[in-house]
């Protein structure tokens, strides 16, 4: 379905997930301007060639300016310097959001910038893959994914409504919640798996020559799937932990206890206990595949 919500959209940061946004926006709402904003020479001819802007630039606050919807799409360590630049530019009436993958520590770094008259409505496609820059991005990355926004208490309906219909249009369930609420759940289906997956690839990294040739050799025996997650982008992934670091201690308080009963069911024989947990997941794995979540 096509429609213009937004007459000129700014992209601040244009990696898979901007980039994304911005293949979504250029399918279904032709009519908008983007203009694209990123670091490096070579992302801006990246995006120029592969068409995904009408205007890119190296100034955030160039990007901002009479935009009626600012995106932030970087690393969350940019993000307080980014505000900073972007506030004098942000139109009266503008929809300031963003992606980022935690969501308090977003409000803590973006919310003093904004200024009086600009709608700050939070916001996390929970979707993505582990590779990085406008060349991985595609449309069809939101399809049937959810998007959680975290609008402040104080915030008008109005601008939540228009960014909902814009990740709608992207294929998004979209839902609201507070973003503390948002950190402890993605701490726990998102961040723990991810620190998991980075631990175990990183112990098998670490053991002697023979042994790591055989474990990628054997790899489809299950730790392939980890090497998929541990390839995230690093710089992404330290900012999230940096970020959202007392939910993500409190779940790995709860996770490390959960493994030392297994290590002391396994030491003790007790099949029974094994097999009630591997019973309990493997359920979990169906109502994720019913909910079309796999
Ligand atoms: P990405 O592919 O690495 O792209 C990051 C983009 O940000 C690049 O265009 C980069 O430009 C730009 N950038 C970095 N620092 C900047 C700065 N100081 N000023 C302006 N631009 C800057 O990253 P991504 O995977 O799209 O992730 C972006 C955000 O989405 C993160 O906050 C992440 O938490 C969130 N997120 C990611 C996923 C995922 O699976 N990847 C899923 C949901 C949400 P240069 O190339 O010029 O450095």
């Amino acid at each position: 379905m096509s429609e213009t919500l937004f007459d000129r959209v700014a992209l601040i940061g244009i990696g898979l997930i901007g980039s994304s946004l911005a293949r979504v926006l250029r399918r279904d709402s032709p009519a908008t301007t983007i203009v694209a904003c990123a670091r490096r020479a070579e992302t801006l001819a990246a995006v120029r060639r592969l068409d995904l802007a009408d205007e890119t630039t190296d100034d955030p606050a160039r990007a901002a300016e009479g935009a009626d919807l600012v995106v932030v799409a970087t690393p969350l360590s940019a993000y307080a310097e980014i505000g900073r630049r972007i506030a004098p530019a942000l139109r009266r009436g503008a929809i300031l959001t963003d992606v980022g993958s935690v969501k308090e520590a977003v409000i803590r770094d973006l919310q003093p910038s904004v200024p009086q008259g600009v709608h700050f409505v939070p916001g996390h496609p929970v979707a993505g893959t582990e590779h990085s820059g406008p060349e991985a991005g595609f449309a069809e990355l939101f399809r049937g994914r959810w998007c959680i926004l975290t609008p402040p208490p104080e915030t008008a309906p109005e601008a939540v409504a228009d960014l909902t219909r814009m990740w709608e249009q992207a294929g998004m369930r979209v839902v609201t919640m507070s973003a503390d609420h948002h950190d402890r759940v993605l701490a726990v289906t998102s961040h723990l798996p991810h620190l998991i997956a980075y631990t175990i690839v990183g112990t098998a990294t670490d053991l002697e020559d023979s042994l790591k040739s055989e474990v990628i050799q054997f790899s489809a025996s299950g730790f392939r799937d980890f090497t998929r997650i541990a390839a995230s982008d690093p710089v992404m992934w330290r900012d999230v932990f940096l970020n959202n670091r007392e939910a993500v201690l409190e779940i790995l308080q709860r996770f490390t206890e959960d493994l030392t009963a297994l290590q002391r069911a396994i030491r003790w024989g007790e099949g029974d206990k094994l097999q009630d947990l591997f019973t309990r997941t493997r359920a979990i794995r169906r109502s994720i595949i019913e909910a079309k979540q796999a």
